[in-house]
């Protein structure tokens, strides 16, 4: 049996690694595909499919990479989040604070996951506000947020409890805050404090309630359109910010003997700054302080991931913003999930390579 302790010692880091398909662009340029998933085998590999990509695949990368889960190119949003998200979210309606992270370089699908799929003129493609059937299936290309409001009003729905929902959105840009869902004029440069009583904390952040699992369409429109303004004034806004959409959870249920228990779990789905932001090809080329910025948060995360993964007695959340924000969702008994994004062409492959190294580090 288990002695004393070791409950406490199990990692509670997961690595999932998720490969997206050719887009139509690399298609039509015949970009070759080098990455080959193993779902069973929960293996990637950098293979050659032609002569051509063999000779510009060095020898040292034919490595391969093992995960705790791999989605290949013809995973559905569906099965990643059953697969990986939903365990997640049962621990948060437990009472768990638990955070999902996409990790990876720019163009891969992070948002995709996260969010779910938008169409070239960046509106979502499952606009869903007059589907009746929305209370049964989730629309195929709807992403980890809008699947997870759904799956925790199902379960809301069927205890017999009072509850609330809020969400929070907030983006960190070159360690400034902005809230998403914030009322016009008062969404910029937040701060954050730490109280003995309540936590860390966001002075000013708007959380929203969510009474219903449709009102979430609405609510990412909305951010969608105060990030669209934040683009046009921020200089590679979408790729160097990092998004945290979190929903806080009440329960409040009677024990068998009448009393009330109060149960709050709280769920973080991270959109990650892209990982090119760190280290070697981006950073020497940014202007320095919002590229060592960047850095910061990417790279303190990963010092805290590997701190915790190896249970190290200090770990360094306070060294950025976002490790700050996160630092009562991650570590000792929650869950925290990685799902980091590669693509398949030739063309990233050093790119993927170092987020396949990251990922697995994580583990
Ligand atoms: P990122 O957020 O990592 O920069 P995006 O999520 O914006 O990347 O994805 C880039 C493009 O690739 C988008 O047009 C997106 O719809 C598409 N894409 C990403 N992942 C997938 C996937 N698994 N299947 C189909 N299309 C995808
Ligand atoms: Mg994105």
């Amino acid at each position: 049996g288990k002695r004393a302790g070791e409950e406490e010692k199990a990692v509670n880091v997961q690595v999932a690694l998720r490969c997206r398909p050719l887009n139509k662009k690399e298609q039509l340029t015949g970009e070759e595909c080098v990455i080959s998933c193993n779902e069973t085998k929960k293996e990637v590999k950098v293979v050659a499919s032609s002569e051509k990509a063999a000779s510009t695949i060095k020898k040292s990368q034919t490595k391969s990479f093992l995960f705790d889960k791999v989605f290949g190119m013809e995973a559905t949003q569906e099965e990643v989040y059953e697969s990986v998200c939903k365990p997640i979210v049962e621990e948060v309606l437990n009472g768990y604070n638990c955070t999902v992270f996409a990790y990876g370089q720019t163009g891969t699908g992070k948002t995709h996951t996260m969010e779910g799929q938008r169409d070239e003129k960046d509106g979502l493609t499952f606009d869903i506000s007059n589907t009746k059937d929305l209370k049964r299936k989730c629309p195929p290309s709807a992403g980890v947020i809008p699947r997870a409001i759904r799956h925790i009003f199902h379960y809301l729905q069927d205890i017999q409890a009072e509850y609330t929902v809020r969400v929070s959105y907030l983006e960190l840009y070159n360690e400034q805050l902005t809230d998403l869902l914030g009322i016009d004029g008062n969404e910029v440069d937040l701060r954050i404090y730490e109280d003995p009583q309540k936590g860390t904390f966001v002075a000013g952040l708007e959380e929203v309630p969510v009474r219903s699992e449709e009102e979430i369409f609405s609510i990412l429109e909305k951010s969608a359109v105060k990030r669209r303004t934040a683009e046009t004034l921020m200089n590679k806004y979408s790729s160097r910010s990092h998004s945290i959409f979190s929903i806080t959870i009440h329960i409040k249920e009677s024990t068998p003997e009448g009393e009330d228990l109060l149960k709050v779990g709280k769920l973080n789905l991270v959109d990650l700054a892209g990982s090119e932001n760190i280290g070697r090809s981006g950073a020497q080329n940014m202007r320095a302080r919002e590229a060592g910025n960047i850095n910061q948060s990417l790279l303190t995360l990963g010092r805290v991931i590997t701190s915790l993964v190896e249970h190290h007695p200090h770990i360094p959340y306070r060294d950025s913003k976002l490790t700050r924000l996160l630092q009562e969702s991650l570590g000792g008994r929650n869950k925290t999930c990685i799902i980091a994004t590669v693509c398949p062409g030739v063309s990233s492959l050093d790119e993927t390579l170092s987020t396949l190294d990251y990922a697995c580090r994580a583990k």
